[in-house]
């Protein structure tokens, strides 16, 4: 076994690390504090490519559509400057990009991958709602034919990037079968008459990432806009955040990273009773717990990658990637505050934004109960 990473992917490290210091960091605490992404870093984003991340050249990608463990790392280092933009990249590659070059159309590509890959159109995945969260089976915003076009009706909620996407991945229902037959997924274009944002939320954490509502009134989309087929859009969507859920786990790393290190900073500066408090005991065993839980979730998250990329059925180590990841980032972020001492909760130090930050992980793309849920349900129906 090796684990090591390639020249290749050092460099990418080394790259995607120096960028996220340079044009990320500081205006992090801004973005955070105006809950909007800065255009400046987008552009520039775009010029690196890191939209178009796990999309071959040929659709304007940067070619690592098959070296996820590459993917993981820039999402990775980008997290751990800024989780708003971790999340920002994450979904859109690894839950609309990706998807549609996976299971879509030669034409759907060349319209829609493109864009996105380029970073021209930013994408959404659509799949809450008011009453379909864990129980994705239960969307009830409907898709009915009507000649060569679905009209669309309902609402979703919670969407990463909802109130800037261009292009959104929409999961409906298009039948009244069981869950498993009656969803269905759709390609739609924002320009689309019927279709608008909702509410933007006012977050917790990782506010400068955009979550809104999106409305749907009788908005027409064209038969050639279904991703895969009518009716396979539940199946689709396991298999979408499959992939989706390693990508959460590698925010989550960098975000646990970014917490060990400054808890580790502070210890060796702050001094207590005549000493650094790092020399305390109390103090080094909470490092300890924090280095073990973020290296667990990356080992995972590198193995699911490392699966993935090997043609394997990888859904388990995803979702163990994402429970490990996530626990481990909101432990670290926890610890981080308490190493801090009254200052982790001061702006003054970014823990306390760690903090806030971490808690995105332990919810969306399944909650952490879900995925024990989905480890549970593999290991007994399945085995090992
Ligand atoms: C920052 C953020 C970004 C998001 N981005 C997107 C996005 O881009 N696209 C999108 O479609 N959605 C998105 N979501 C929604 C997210 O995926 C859901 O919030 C999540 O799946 C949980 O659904 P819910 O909020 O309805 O909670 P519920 O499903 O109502 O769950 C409430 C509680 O009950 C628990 N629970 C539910 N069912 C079970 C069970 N069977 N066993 C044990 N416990 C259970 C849950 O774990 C949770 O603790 C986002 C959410 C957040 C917070």
């Amino acid at each position: 076994m090796d684990f090591s990473l390639t020249e290749k992917q050092k460099m990418i490290q080394k790259t995607t690390r120096e960028f996220a210091e340079k044009y990320i960091a500081p205006i992090t605490e801004e973005s955070d504090q105006k809950q909007e992404l800065n255009q400046d870093v987008f552009e520039k984003m775009k010029e690196m490519n890191f939209f178009g991340t796990c999309i071959p050249k040929e659709y304007g990608g940067a070619g690592l559509h098959d070296d996820t463990l590459s993917f993981c790392i820039i999402t990775e280092e980008i997290g751990r400057v800024d989780a708003s933009w971790s999340i920002t990249t994450g979904v859109h590659c690894s839950v609309v990009a990706s998807p549609i070059y996976r299971f879509g159309t030669e034409e759907q590509k060349q319209k829609f991958l493109i864009p996105l890959a380029k970073g021209e159109k930013l994408g959404t995945f659509a799949l809450t709602e008011a009453n379909a969260g864990s129980d994705a089976g239960g969307v009830q915003l409907s898709a009915v034919l009507d000649g060569d076009e679905w009209i669309l009706n309902g609402s979703k909620i919670f969407n990463t990037n909802g109130g800037i996407a261009k292009i959104l991945l929409v999961v409906a229902k298009t039948g009244e079968e069981s869950a498993r037959k009656a969803l269905t997924i759709f390609i739609v274009d924002t320009v689309t008459p019927g279709y608008s944002v909702g509410v933007k939320e006012d977050k917790l954490g990782v506010r400068a990432s955009n979550t809104s509502e999106l409305v749907f009134q009788d908005v027409r989309v064209p038969q050639e806009n279904i991703l895969g087929k009518i009716g396979d859009g539940f199946r689709l969507a396991l298999k979408i955040l499959d992939f989706g859920r390693i990508s959460i786990a590698a925010q989550c790393v960098g975000l646990g990273q970014a917490s060990l290190e400054a808890a580790v900073k502070y210890a060796n500066e702050r001094e207590q009773f005549g000493q650094k408090i790092g020399r305390f005991q109390g103090i080094q065993w909470k490092i300890t717990d924090m280095a073990c839980a973020v290296e667990s979730g990356r080992l995972l998250t590198y193995k699911a990658a490392y699966m993935c990329d090997k043609g394997l059925d990888y859904g388990l180590a995803s979702s163990m990637a994402k429970l490990v990841a996530s626990e481990a980032a909101m432990q670290a972020a926890h610890d981080a505050c308490q190493i801090h001492g009254g200052y982790g909760l001061m702006k003054a130090y970014p823990v306390e934004r760690y903090f806030r930050d971490a808690k995105m992980g332990e919810i969306y793309e399944g909650t952490s109960e879900i995925q024990r849920l989905v480890i549970a349900n593999h290991l007994l129906r399945k085995g090992f």
